[in-house]
């Protein structure tokens, strides 16, 4: 899958895909991320890619021509969707990341300042991306926080898909606690079911962590969420024993 990215920082993006999983993808050909420089689109001879907004007001905005020109070139297909980053998009998540990894090409623009001429957004981008409720100075933290989560659904990209979809949120549900080496640290032990060697009981003890964390953490998840009759059986057990720990005395 080939990522291209739509900046005016572009060497905001150097040191970000050089280590780690996405590394290895890029070099084993999985992934590919091209940033491009929007001032090398410009019409202008200074380069410049922003101006002030009509109407008056504070700040600036980035030009319609240079970011239409720039797309134009980089897109290798008519299919290949354009995202533009923004606060008012539509909000990422798990579910829309695994969506988006089916693209061969996906274009992200960066927005900065006031952010884009609006005929980019009602003319040019098939869509908006947000990555939260708040404003960040420019689209380059949201692309890379883009590139990295949908580059996890790619196939072969993380070693084992499963491990992927064990992950907090691909279930709907909130991953279950992990522990490693030592068995004991300062007097607090690890769970010793974990030693059992019992496959369906280290299986029962994880559903039921990772229900009650999401329980406690995000009911929101369990609420849009199909339970199957042993996690509704489990969720019993929890308000009861939840329930149980409020009653008792101080
Ligand atoms: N005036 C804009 C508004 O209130 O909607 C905010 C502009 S923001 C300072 C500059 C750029 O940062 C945006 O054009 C967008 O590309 C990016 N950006 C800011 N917050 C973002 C978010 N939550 N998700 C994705 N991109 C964001």
């Amino acid at each position: 899958m080939r990522f291209d990215i739509i900046t005016i920082f572009p060497a905001m993006f150097g040191s970000v895909f050089s280590g780690g999983v996405i590394k290895k993808a890029m070099e084993k050909g999985l992934v590919e991320v091209h940033v491009h420089d929007l001032r090398d689109f410009s019409l202008d001879k200074h380069k410049q890619v922003d101006d002030r907004p009509f109407g008056g007001g504070q700040g600036m905005v980035l030009k319609p021509e240079p970011i239409f020109a720039a797309v134009e070139k980089i897109k290798q297909s008519e299919d290949t969707p354009v995202y533009l980053l923004s606060p008012q998009g539509r909000r990422f998540d798990s579910f829309s990341a695994e969506e988006f990894a089916q693209y061969p090409q996906i274009v992200l623009i960066c927005g900065r300042y006031e952010g884009v001429d609006e005929r980019v957004i009602q003319y040019l981008v098939t869509g908006e991306i947000s990555i939260g409720d708040y404003i960040l100075t420019g689209g380059e933290p949201a692309a890379i926080v883009f590139v990295d989560a949908v580059s996890r659904f790619i196939p072969q990209v993380v070693g084992k898909m499963e491990s992927v979809k064990n992950d907090s949120f691909y279930e709907g549900m909130l991953d279950f606690p992990q522990y490693t080496r030592p068995r004991d640290f300062k007097e607090k032990k690890v769970p010793e079911v974990l030693f059992s060697g019992n496959h369906n009981k280290i299986r029962y003890w994880r559903k039921k962590k990772s229900l009650t964390k999401t329980w406690l953490l995000r009911p929101d998840l369990l609420r849009s969420r199909k339970l199957s009759p042993e996690e509704k059986r489990i969720l019993e057990e929890i308000e009861t024993e939840e329930k149980g720990k409020k009653d008792e005395p101080n």
